[in-house]
């Protein structure tokens, strides 16, 4: 494949098979280095919903799935890992095209984390279990994990792989059905997934892919014959899935914006600190959820930290996605890339690296920013900006670096970079976040759930917690008397 070869339309994926949109629309789809259209895929509506739901639910009260034992379930899940694996060049190569992430993390953290989903869960589908209960009348007491139903997944353009399978998999491992609606500018790889997962044994109608954009996602969180709902994107839409969801009383995991703070103490390694700052800014050209976008530096080190955030950025590889050497790669899209460049003209703060868009091969790229002198209720510092800048606030105590680091509404993840263990640990427990690094960031792991505190969302996906995400209790007694 290559960037300027057009790949066949997408088309919906429902019920086992291919087909096209109800009103037979279709949307572009854009390679984010070059802005050339590379190919189309149907554009789902309602009705593709409607259809897809009805899929899933005939898959979930009269399919296999749900009635094989979950042993059974968790070994189609490790057959899953085994296609992916022999398919993980060609998912890299798509996922690369279609975001314009960097190929070298797209082989290694994409399909990486993607592929450990269903290694992962695979594994886990063997402890779904119940337990006997001891009561006060004669009898036969115990409970039953039982899956949900009909699961309705819409992810994000960031990670879209790694963002669908962490539902996904601990979803069709807890013996649910599942209509997928992948994020608008990336629906790519969520198709070519669902034919790989038939490939590897998943029965017709168990994966439905719906792509399309708001339309089909309101359509899906709304819709009454689905029994849950989970989301990963922004705050805003998040609020909208929740409020759709609760009008059929069902159960919604939102996984949502973040504003994420590293902390740097004045007992730091300096050096790694800063190597986890700039990895925490540019990752995935800064559209990361669980960015550290916000930096906390103790003013004894705040000069030293700036120059070398500086002089750092300003040497990131940044181009073309296909380099094996690239390490920020272009935007998603127009609308982010105007996103980015709509908070850099507020002029708020001091550029000290970046601060403008890039002129590369007609992409949507902007050059690794930093921002100095910034004020705490600055909107730059307040507000999720999802592309690759970094705010520097200078601190002098313990007390004021975590009140900063818990200061917006946020709570994703957080960081603190210090020498003293009981200050690592002390601080830790303190900050208001689903995740926090130490002395590292962005290490994410299928056994480590992740989510968010205040409004970053509600729900954990990764380990056993994002399993129990997909399933429900029932209490069962028979009398012995
Ligand atoms: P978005 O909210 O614009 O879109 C997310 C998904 O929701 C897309 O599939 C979109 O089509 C769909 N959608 C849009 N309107 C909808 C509606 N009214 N009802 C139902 N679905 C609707 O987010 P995005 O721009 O794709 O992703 C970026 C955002 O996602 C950022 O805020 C980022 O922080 C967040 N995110 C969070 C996590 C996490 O784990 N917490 C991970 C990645 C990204």
């Amino acid at each position: 494949m290559t960037q300027t070869q057009e790949l066949a339309p997408g088309k919906l994926y429902i019920g086992g098979a291919h087909r096209d949109a109800a009103d037979g629309a279709t949307r572009a789809v854009l390679n984010p280095a070059t802005g050339a259209q590379v190919s189309t895929v149907a554009e789902g509506g309602a009705a593709d919903i409607d259809a897809a739901v009805a899929a899933a639910r005939r898959a979930f009260d009269e399919g296999p799935w749900p009635r094989l034992s979950a042993r059974e379930r968790g070994d189609v899940l490790l057959k899953i890992a085994a296609v992916l694996e022999q398919h993980r060049e060609e998912l890299a190569q798509l996922e690369s095209l279609d975001t314009g992430k960097p190929i070298a993390f797209a082989r290694m953290v994409d399909l990486g984390d993607t592929i450990d989903h269903f290694v992962y869960y695979g594994g886990l589908a063997s402890t779904i279990e119940g337990a006997t209960r001891s009561i006060r009348r004669p009898g036969f007491a115990y409970t039953r994990r039982e899956p949900l139903g009909v699961v309705g997944a819409i992810s994000p353009f960031n990670f879209p792989l790694i963002l669908s399978t962490s539902k996904i998999a601990p979803a069709l491992a807890a013996g649910n059905t599942v209509v997928h609606k992948p994020a608008e500018d990336t629906p790519l790889t969520a198709l070519r997934l669902a034919e790989l997962l038939t490939e590897a044994g998943l029965p017709e109608g168990v994966l439905n892919v719906v792509t399309g954009g708001a339309a089909a996602g309101a359509a899906l969180a709304g819709h009454p014959g689905v029994d849950k709902i989970a989301f990963t994107g922004s705050t805003a839409t998040g609020r909208a899935v929740a409020a759709a969801a609760s009008a059929t009383v069902k159960p919604a995991m939102l996984e949502l914006g973040g504003k994420s703070a590293q902390i740097i103490f004045d007992d730091a390694d300096v050096g790694r600190a800063i190597e986890a700052a700039v990895g925490g800014f540019v990752f995935n050209t800064g559209q990361f959820c669980m960015g550290g976008t916000r930096l906390l530096v103790h003013r004894a080190l705040y000069d030293t930290v700036l120059g070398a955030l500086a002089e750092a950025a300003t040497h990131v590889p940044v181009g073309d996605p296909r380099q094996e050497s690239t390490v920020v790669g272009p935007m998603v899209g127009q609308r982010q890339l105007e996103n980015v460049e709509r908070y850099l003209a507020l002029g708020e703060g001091r550029v000290v690296a970046g601060g403008k868009r890039l002129d590369i091969d007609g992409g949507y790229f902007y050059a690794p920013t930093v921002l100095a002198d910034v004020s705490n209720d600055s909107r730059v510092v307040q507000e999720e900006i999802f592309g690759p800048v970094l705010t520097v606030q200078p601190f002098d105590t313990e007390d004021e670096a975590v009140a900063l680091a818990n200061g917006t509404p946020y709570g994703l993840a957080a960081g603190l970079h210090t020498n003293d263990v009981a200050r690592a640990h002390r601080v830790a427990a303190r900050l208001r976040a689903g995740i926090v690094w130490i002395n590292s960031w962005s290490v994410l792991d299928a056994a480590l759930p992740f989510g968010g505190y205040g409004q970053s969302g509600y729900g954990r996906e990764n380990g056993p917690e994002g399993l129990n995400e997909y399933l429900q209790t029932k209490a069962v007694y028979l009398p012995t008397d």
